[in-house]
């Protein structure tokens, strides 16, 4: 099992930052050549997936999106001010997983792996595990 972290700094409020070359990074760092490499987001208002990085409209669609579903001018009873970058962050989830295969991660021709921030701009971390075949 090899583990770690990778810093991840957002420059806006609500961003999709690509880290599909880090966890690359990771994965190729460790000597891994097939396995499966488990990505963990521990904040709570920050999310991890994987999605369309070919064209960046969709990203921007999705932010269109996630406002819509959990807007600004909503009436929350969270005192802290950011209930919809919690609720952001419970509709994509704060853990993701993907397979390696030939000491890369296996993505499908237009998939990348976006750490998602719904209260930035912030520096965060997140966390990874490989576990080999
Ligand atoms: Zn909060």
């Amino acid at each position: 099992m090899h583990k770690g972290s990778i810093a991840v700094k957002s420059s806006k409020r609500i961003e999709f930052i690509d880290i599909t070359k880090q966890i690359n990074h990771a994965i190729s760092a460790s000597g891994c050549h097939s396995g499966i490499c488990y990505l963990y987001n521990p904040h709570t208002t920050a999310a991890v997936t994987i999605n369309e990085g070919a064209d960046p409209a969709v990203q921007e669609d999705l932010i269109k999106i996630f406002g819509e579903m959990a807007p600004n001018n909503r009436h929350y009873k969270h005192l802290e001010g950011n209930s919809p970058a919690h609720a952001m962050t419970a509709m994509i989830g704060n853990s993701s997983l993907v397979f390696i295969e030939n000491g890369a991660a296996l993505l499908g021709t237009w998939q990348r792996i976006f750490f998602c921030e719904f209260d930035g701009p912030r520096s965060r971390q997140l966390h990874w595990r490989l576990r080999e075949d």
